[in-house]
């Protein structure tokens, strides 16, 4: 174990290497799992009010694909893996002293920890923070281009918070004998019961509309705070169910897409599921609620302008364009 998350060593920005990357990344490094970003940016744009969603509808296909760009940036942009996760442990304090004690502003931190430290450790809530108040200037701008841009990262950033091991520096079972575990979590749970799950918000779920955050720095601590303290049952009910069924039965090689990897059996992850009495689903709901409601919140302080006319990331695919350029 060298401490180091997987993302932390960074390289100069090369398009060909981020192109072969985004291609060839295997779904268990990514955080949350490719297509759980992907449906909870979908689920929280249903989840806005108007003229917001009508804005961030016409962008719908757009936010989707592109909520998960802030993870392929982490291989090639240097300061970018950092902004993903936050190592609460590894500041040697409860969780009692964390909620009243942990310097909440960035500026803070970094008088009492130092720049070095912040950065190896995670910034993950000072990063999505800082993603907020750039989202809120381009709303005032009215810069559709940015308002996507930093909708889609801020959207990323706040559901990476919501995975309990992006909060610690054991995420992914190093150091309690659990290797595998991130994946198993935040990929392999979602991937095989998302089917099960009430992510849209409307009367048959009581996921709730977005509502106005007045204070999105207590908002963003309040969502890493709970997912720290979720840490210990992840660990736990994985630890007691390996224990329980024997490393025979945990394990197998299991077919993804064109590969076999080998990953926990389907009789362990639906009993680790079980264990887990719906948590997964909930750090998702809990994700698109914070998500919807932070887009309104940063329409809200920037004085709610009237969004701009759709000019751009229209839902057209290559034989549309095509024929409205051959054609207009
Ligand atoms: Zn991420």
């Amino acid at each position: 174990m060298t401490g180091q998350h997987p993302f932390r060593r960074l390289h100069s920005v090369d398009w060909f290497r981020l192109i072969f990357i985004g291609l060839g990344m295997p779904l268990a490094l990514c955080s949350w799992g490719f297509s759980s970003h992907r449906c909870i940016h979908d689920a929280a744009i249903q989840a806005l009010p108007e003229p917001l969603h009508a804005f961030f509808k016409e962008h719908r296909s757009w936010l989707v694909t592109h909520a998960v760009d802030a993870d392929l940036r982490k291989h090639a942009v240097v300061g970018e893996a950092e902004k993903h996760f936050i190592d609460l442990d590894l500041y040697g304090v409860s969780m009692d002293s964390l909620k009243h004690h942990f310097p909440r502003d960035e500026e803070d931190a970094r008088l009492a920890f130092g720049d070095s430290t912040l950065i190896a450790n995670g910034t993950g809530p000072w990063s999505a923070l800082r993603t907020y108040h750039r989202l809120v200037a381009s709303f005032s701008r009215k810069d559709e281009a940015m308002i996507l841009r930093h909708a889609a990262d801020l959207g990323h950033y706040v559901s990476d918070l919501h995975v309990p091991l992006h909060t610690t520096s054991n995420y992914n079972g190093a150091q309690t004998g659990q290797h595998g575990i991130h994946s198993l979590w935040e990929t392999q749970l979602p991937e095989l019961f998302i089917d099960t799950y009430q992510l849209t918000p409307g009367i048959d779920c009581n996921l709730p509309a977005a509502r106005y955050i007045a204070d999105p720095q207590l908002c963003l601590w309040n969502a890493t705070f709970d997912s720290h303290q979720a840490v210990d049952s992840v660990l736990y009910f994985e630890a007691m169910l390996s224990h329980e069924l024997g490393r025979a039965s945990t394990h197998a090689y299991v077919e993804r897409g064109r590969t076999h990897q080998r990953m926990r059996t389907f009789e362990f992850t639906s009993q680790y599921h079980q264990a887990l009495s719906g948590q997964v689903e909930r750090r998702m709901q809990q994700s698109i609620y914070t998500v919807s409601s932070l887009w309104y919140s940063a329409w809200v302080d920037a004085g709610q302008p009237d969004m701009p006319r759709p000019t751009i990331h229209q839902d057209l695919s290559w034989i549309k364009r095509l024929n409205n350029w051959l054609f207009r």
